[in-house]
């Protein structure tokens, strides 16, 4: 699978160009075992870098326009480096354009260039496709213009921070910083423990193989007209509580001052917004533990109350999620929650690896009894290392 993108993002170069691309790089999705919707709030993270990547054949122009195309999709979109602003471009090349702009923005100098995209990450599952264009749009552009920026963790930490700068400021995503951090800095055989206060890293060893189990991820396949909404409308609960509080960020409060703090906020919408943030970072620490010790058992508890969590007090899971988390657990699984922003995309499950298919039969067979629309798609997922140079 991954030759097939990296050989499309190649023959799509020599078909929207001509000629030969001066190198080819890639960025992975991600996949996060647990601490969702704490990057916002300061909170901490723990993701993994998949083997599905992002390619970007590139080379550089004379003059200051970009261009870019993407397997799949029709045409060649461009624009001049002076021109890329916030919605601008107006279609999907937002997300790599913005890279440019941020770059400029923090003083590198880049010029024009063309790049071809494909990718086998599959896009809207949860997964990070949009990050994983910025990676390796960003690693291309950084090579290519002999910036430096993947030459060490601190270079790589200054290039994720510009890749979210262009989600959020020329795509108009307001996302946390969990995904980007991911594209670049994961390293294989490892989940990152991403602190999003001040963007410091732990690598925490994560070989499910070895210890004979299987992460599932299970793609529902659906993605609710609510997403968008409701992630503006939880960040904005977030907020409201911060304000409330007088804090700087969620982040302040200790587990054992949550029931103080929640007794101080104005409704119960809020208490609920802030107990799974309070409780999300604290089971993130835990399960950073429990994968220091090899205690599998521990973290797939930690999944399951991550998901009843986002269920119940955040309130950003689905139907499919739900039967996702629910068919995984009775089919056998140690643990599953629902990962990402929610409202669709994708769920994970922890299995002893002799269980994965009948996991999978139990998740198929759920999906067809609650009569949802498509089946999930699964894909077993393994520790892969981050953005780079290919060829
Ligand atoms: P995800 O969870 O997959 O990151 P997002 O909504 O954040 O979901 O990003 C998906 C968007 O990113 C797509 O709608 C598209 O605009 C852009 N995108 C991602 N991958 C590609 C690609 N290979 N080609 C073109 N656009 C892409
Ligand atoms: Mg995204």
């Amino acid at each position: 699978m991954a030759e097939t993108s990296a050989a499309a993002a190649s023959a799509l170069f020599e078909q929207a160009y001509g000629g030969s691309q001066a190198g080819l790089w890639a960025a992975p999705g991600r996949v996060n075992l647990i601490g969702e919707h704490v990057d916002y709030n300061a909170g901490l993270v723990l993701p993994i870098a998949l083997p599905q990547r992002a390619y970007a054949a590139a080379r550089p122009r004379a003059d200051r326009l970009v261009r870019f195309a993407s397997a799949g999709l029709p045409g060649v979109a461009e624009v001049d480096l002076d021109d890329i602003a916030p919605g601008r471009p107006a279609d999907w090349s937002r997300y790599p354009a913005g890279v440019f702009w941020a770059l400029r923005r923090a003083g590198h100098d880049v010029g024009g260039l063309d790049l071809a995209f494909a990718s086998d990450v599959p896009i809207g599952a949860g997964l990070s496709s949009s990050a994983a264009i910025e990676g390796a749009a960003g690693a291309a552009v950084s090579d290519l213009f002999g910036l430096g920026l993947l030459a060490d963790d601190a270079s790589r930490a200054e290039l994720a921070r510009l890749c979210q700068r262009a989600e959020n400021e020329i795509a108009l995503a307001p996302t946390g910083g969990m995904d980007q951090a991911a594209a670049l800095r994961c390293q294989a055989g490892h989940a990152l423990n991403l602190d999003c206060r001040d963007g410091a890293v732990a690598q925490i060893p994560f070989d499910a193989a070895a210890a004979g189990l299987v992460l599932l991820v299970i793609d529902t396949k659906s993605a609710h007209a609510l997403g968008d909404g409701g992630y503006g409308a939880r960040r904005a609960d977030c907020e409201q509580a911060v304000r409330e509080l007088g804090l700087h960020s969620l982040r302040e409060i200790a587990p054992d001052e949550l029931g103080a703090a929640v007794a101080n906020l104005s409704n119960d919408r809020l208490r609920r917004r802030v107990r799974h943030v309070v409780t999300e970072i604290e089971r993130v620490r835990r399960s950073v533990v429990a994968l220091r010790a090899g205690d599998f058992a521990l973290l797939g508890e930690l999944f399951d109350l991550s998901h009843a969590s986002l269920r119940d007090d955040y309130e950003v899971s689905c139907p499919e999620l739900n039967t996702a988390q629910e068919a995984a657990l009775a089919g056998g699984a140690i643990g599953a929650r629902m990962t990402g922003g929610g409202f669709g995309g994708s769920a994970i499950a922890l299995i002893e690896a002799a269980a994965a298919g009948a996991v999978e039969d139990a998740v198929r067979a759920a999906f067809a009894a609650a009569g949802h629309a498509r089946s999930p798609a699964c894909l077993a997922a393994v520790p892969a290392g981050p953005a780079g140079r290919i060829a």
